[in-house]
């Protein structure tokens, strides 16, 4: 069935169905199906609040990620974000713009994917909007909160400072790639940088848990690539940073596909994105317990502004690490431009 045979307010009734039994928690007083939802703040916390938004075409692929594949997603970026800041989730919003001749089990699939990490991170759906459009955007809003005194911002590093990243880096680009070229690889890597790519962990818990043991001076999670997120820690911070390349921990899994595609895995690393790891900046003295807690060693270090962002190569030379993820609007300019001309 179609989406116009089912309307827009059958979908809703549908998804309010769905998400009636997934209400975790008592704190939300009303969910889907009035004018708002009602939640009642924790009063010793601070509200975090951010959304991200997937467009069809541009965040994913529909060639190899199903609609439950892209509803995951879409959670885990926005519950990265809160991660970041040390904080847990408690509800969300879904703006939903999709096109009326889509079928309505691909829906049912892109809400199995959000419920299914909802219900790992303890997220009630409360809400959203659904509009018709000519190609699907999906936008999700999440409530979190924070302790008022423990939370991690861009712009604490400091000038001595460590800088740690909580897990291996280059994966999702890795996954990527080998989806999207459908590279004959062993069950392993496959599986590895597959699920890398397509359902990425946030790390809340390991924020929570560094946030609660060390002095963590600040933090940011990895979505444009670590190249991207080292530059906004130090323009944030007034800082610049030194990244060793030899320390960037990247997985065998992800060495065994960029080998197979000649390009270097660093560059998966720095520019690829989506990793969702978190990296943080804490003084040295606190390197051993980090060291405990986590098994992990330093992959650089902040130093003067007036330096830069620098990386270290094998061989000791250093080079500009400048910020050159993804950045929409550049990315897409002279697409634009072309288009413009057209109709001129
Ligand atoms: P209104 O016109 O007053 O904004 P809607 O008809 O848009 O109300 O929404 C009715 C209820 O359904 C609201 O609780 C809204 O939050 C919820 N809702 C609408 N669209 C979605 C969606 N795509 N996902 C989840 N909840 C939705
Ligand atoms: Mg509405």
């Amino acid at each position: 069935m179609q989406l116009h045979k089912l309307g827009e307010f059958g979908l809703i009734e549908r998804i309010r169905k769905k998400f009636k039994k997934a209400r975790s928690s008592k704190r939300i007083l009303v969910g889907i199906g009035d004018d708002t939802a009602i939640i009642s703040p924790h009063i010793d916390k601070l509200v975090l609040l951010t959304i991200d938004t997937m467009v069809e075409g541009l965040h994913f692929d529909l060639s190899y990620m199903t609609f439950a594949d892209i509803g995951w997603k879409l959670m885990a970026s926005n519950l990265s974000d809160i991660a970041a800041m040390g904080g847990i989730p408690v509800c969300a919003l879904i703006s939903l713009a999709v096109p009326s001749s889509y079928e309505v089990k691909w829906i049912d699939e892109l809400y199995k994917g959000i419920e299914k990490i909802s219900r790992r991170f303890n997220v009630s759906l409360v809400g959203g909007d659904t509009v018709s459009s000519s190609l699907l955007v999906v936008s999700l809003s999440l409530y979190g909160e924070i302790d008022r005194k423990k939370f991690s911002l861009r712009s604490g590093a400091k000038v001595g400072d460590l800088i740690f990243v909580t897990g291996n880096l280059g994966g999702s680009e890795a996954g990527r790639l080998v989806l999207k070229h459908n590279l004959p690889l062993g069950g392993e890597v496959l599986a590895e940088v597959k699920s890398k790519h397509l359902h990425p962990i946030p790390r809340i818990d390991k924020a929570k848990m560094l946030l609660k043991n060390v002095r963590i001076h600040s933090m940011i999670d990895i979505s444009d690539g670590l190249a991207s997120e080292i530059n906004h820690i130090a323009e944030e911070s007034k800082v610049g940073a030194l990244i060793y390349e030899d320390k960037i921990p990247i997985s065998k899994s992800t060495q065994k596909v960029a080998e197979k595609l000649g390009d270097k895995a660093i560059n998966y690393a720095l520019y690829g994105g989506e990793d969702y790891e978190l990296l943080f900046t804490l003084s040295q003295g606190e390197q051993k317990k980090v060291k405990n807690l986590t098994n992990r060693i330093p992959i650089g270090e902040i130093i003067e502004r007036k330096k830069g962002v620098l990386l270290i190569d094998r061989n000791g030379y250093k080079h500009r690490l400048k910020a050159k993820g993804y950045e929409h609007f550049k990315n897409t300019i002279s697409a634009i431009k072309r288009t413009r001309t057209a109709m001129s």
